[in-house]
């Protein structure tokens, strides 16, 4: 039996949200004439309190045009070191907007709003790249699945304000933010400009992601979609899976979370391990001690049929998900603890 955990995107629909697939009502969504695909979008953008929706094919793809959206080429977008919008983008920051990144030194993938005062240049110190956008990522994908604290986000928020930044969120976890911290969309519709949501983590869905925005950042975004070659027609097929996610599998990310935690602490019970981050969500990222090479680890994992990934250097992730069964965490439990070196 393969046990899968290399991320929560491994997921493949369960038959209700087939059924809701070939069910769906569409349309020819470039016309915008996919009921199912403009339900979404309202759906979404009435949840997080925003003006307007787009749905994209990716969740790399509605990223790249927030960006677009909020800065000029020349300027420079200001993120945290671990952010995926700089390491795991392709460098479609530069492609496709001609932006340069200022890096922030933060912790698992966040950084405090002293840190963002001091990176900002001076608007007219014209030798420098012009500071226009703050990108947030909720939960920290290379940060572990860590979760921001809501004023932290407030104070950045402010900083934006005063200094003319727009501020997007990379909300491609943010579900398990949501569930984990008792936080409600509407909390982060009141501090970002832009939102990016992915229906295809966490939520199980086969593709699709969501920008929210205001009315006028979405008409730029669907000229920015078009561009990019993300106008899709009858795609009210994978909305209608997005639907079916949002009525069924949010509340749920809970056990994605415990079972998270269990493996932590598992692990860290086991002599081969030297360090577990701390484990918020359902990502657990760890090293194991410097004597044991990481592929060997890795490989005799596959022995047992069980897929975990390198995160680079001496660190490891295991992502849970909606396809990791009761039966397969008991199963993945109990190798952890035989596993000898
Ligand atoms: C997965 C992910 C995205 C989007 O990825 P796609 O594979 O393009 O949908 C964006 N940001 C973060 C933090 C992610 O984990």
């Amino acid at each position: 039996m393969e046990i899968n955990l290399i991320s929560d995107t491994v997921t493949k629909p369960c038959e209700s949200m087939i059924a809701a697939m070939i069910n769906a009502k569409v349309g020819d969504d470039v016309f915008k004439e996919d009921p199912t695909v403009n339900k979404l979008e309202k759906k979404l953008s009435d949840m997080f309190g925003m003006e307007s929706a787009l749905f994209f094919p990716s969740g790399t793809m509605a990223n790249q045009t927030a960006i677009k959206i909020h800065t000029s080429p020349g300027d420079q977008l200001i993120c945290d070191k671990y952010a995926h919008v700089f390491n795991y983008e392709g460098g479609g920051v530069s492609f496709n907007s001609g932006v340069s990144c200022k890096l922030l030194d933060g912790k698992r993938g966040m950084f405090k709003n002293y840190q963002l005062v001091d990176a900002i240049n001076p608007p007219d110190f014209y030798h420098s790249p012009k500071s226009s956008l703050v990108c947030i990522e909720n939960t920290t994908n290379k940060g572990g699945g860590a979760c921001w604290e809501i004023n932290e986000l407030k104070k950045i928020k402010k900083t934006c304000r005063e200094h003319n930044l727009s501020i997007h969120l990379d909300g491609a976890r943010i579900w398990n933010a949501l569930v984990q911290k008792n936080q409600t969309p509407k909390d982060y519709g009141l501090i970002f400009d832009t939102i990016s949501v992915c229906l295809s983590k966490g939520l199980g869905c086969p593709s699709g992601s969501v920008l929210l925005g205001s009315k006028d950042h979405i008409n730029s975004a669907l000229r920015i979609r078009k561009v990019l070659g993300g106008g899709m027609r009858q795609v009210g097929y994978l909305a209608a899976c997005g639907l079916y996610a949002i009525e069924n599998n949010i509340k749920r990310l809970d056990q994605d979370h415990k079972k998270a935690k269990q493996i932590e602490q598992t692990l860290n019970e086991m002599s081969y391990v030297e360090l577990v981050e701390p484990v918020e969500t359902n990502i657990i990222i760890f090293e194991i001690k410097k004597k044991i090479d990481s592929k060997d680890f890795l490989n005799k994992l596959n022995d047992f049929g069980i897929k975990i990934i390198s995160m680079g250097g001496p660190k490891l992730r295991i992502v849970t998900h909606l396809d990791y069964t009761d039966e397969l965490h008991h199963n993945f439990l109990r190798i952890l603890k035989k596993l000898k070196f």
